[in-house]
């Protein structure tokens, strides 16, 4: 196994001091632009304030849960296009860098360091990995580290005890490399920056019948650094089966038990989250969140081949970010924009509680 590298120290104090730390003054600048593009978005539609964007669809694991490898992955957008997005879009105060594996690009710190140039609003920025290879992810991370965005979350993917992580992502020493990478990423000091493990509730990590929630949790990870999410089906981006989900009854206990276990705290993120869970939990039990999604108001996904689409799970696409100059405002000229906000506001969707739309629908605040 590699030995993961040393944290530079231009980038971690462990005595606390920060060496690199977004002014106060930029800080709140950003967190009032989204409060600012929220509105905005409240009013009128096609004018997001999130941006999901798939920066590549290449990644290392063979996850039974989603399918992006079994199909030649696209590799992404070349950094040109990311500029190109970048400066025409600088209204964007939140960007998901998804994947795949976004650290997996080879030019991933040259992408990260032009995310951190062109995104002059952004307040909030996260991305997923999968945690193969903790230098890449340390580099990918310095150019936003060093950037004035005041949010920064990453995820590493950890889908239950070793064993079944390894299993499902089809991968030996999948799941040591992910800690790894978490405990590097966890020494990071920096205001604003968070790294925590993210495990998605499936059909393959859960049974029907479960005795012991602890049990299917990864091992010795902190509940308050555990954050569950519910695996969703998707024929244009995970290309997965559809009976992916977790049975509803087992993801139920492994929720409650986390949610009771955590340590309570009143941040806007935790509030936010503890709502998010309020209607997952609806979704688990009836099939529907019960309030109606922002998708193409408050977010909108772009794939890894520029094809715009309303979210991650409705196979809708409405044509190429090259169609509309690059520039997300424009998208509601593209042909059935208009009918496709229609059927998400009338719930003719396949319905979902995806987080990456989910957390922005619960921003805008709409029934
Ligand atoms: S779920 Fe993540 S880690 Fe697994 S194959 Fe898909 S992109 Fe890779
Ligand atoms: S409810 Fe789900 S499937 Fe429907 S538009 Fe929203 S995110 Fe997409």
């Amino acid at each position: 196994m590699r030995r993961p590298p040393a944290v530079p120290d231009l980038m971690i104090s462990r005595t606390g001091a920060p060496p690199v730390a977004p002014g106060r003054r930029e800080s709140w600048r950003r967190y009032a632009a989204l409060a600012r593009a929220v509105l905005r978005a409240r009013r009128a539609a096609f004018d997001p304030f999130k941006l999901t964007w798939i920066v590549t669809e290449r990644c290392s694991l063979r996850c039974s849960t989603c399918h992006l490898w079994a199909r030649a992955p696209h590799q992404g957008p070349e950094l040109e296009c990311v500029e190109r997005v970048l400066a025409s879009n600088h209204q964007l105060t939140w960007l998901n860098l998804s994947g795949g594996d976004p650290v997996e690009r080879c030019d991933a710190p040259e992408l990260m360091g032009l995310v951190a140039r062109e995104g002059r609003d952004l307040a909030l920025l996260d991305f997923p990995t999968a945690g193969q290879d903790p230098s890449a992810t340390l580099a990918a991370l310095e150019p936003l580290l060093a950037s004035p965005i005041p949010r920064i979350y990453v995820t590493v993917s950890l889908d239950g005890p070793d064993a079944v992580h390894d299993r499902i992502r089809r991968c030996a020493g999948a799941a040591a490399r992910a800690r790894q990478t978490f405990e590097l990423l966890k020494g990071v000091r920096r205001p604003g920056f968070h790294v925590v493990v993210g495990m998605t509730l499936s059909a393959d990590n859960l049974a029907g019948s479960l005795d012991d929630p602890r049990a299917v949790l990864p091992e010795g990870v902190p509940v308050d650094d555990l954050h569950l999410n519910i695996a969703h089906h998707s024929s244009h981006y995970y290309r997965n089966s559809s009976d992916v989900g977790p049975p509803p009854d087992a993801a139920l206990r492994v929720v409650e038990h986390v949610r009771r276990r955590r340590r309570t705290r009143l941040s806007p993120l935790d509030l936010v989250e503890h709502r998010y869970w309020r209607h997952a939990r609806r979704h688990l039990t009836d099939g529907d969140p019960g309030r109606s999604c922002g998708a193409l108001r408050a977010s909108v996904f772009l794939a890894a081949d520029g094809r715009v689409y309303p979210c991650s799970i409705f196979d809708r696409p409405l044509g190429h970010i090259a169609d509309v100059d690059y520039s997300l405002r424009r998208i509601g000229e593209l042909n059935g924009a208009a009918t496709t906000l229609d059927a998400v506001e009338r719930r003719d969707c396949p319905r979902c509680w995806s987080p990456c739309e989910a957390f922005p629908t619960l921003l805008l605040g709409r029934r």
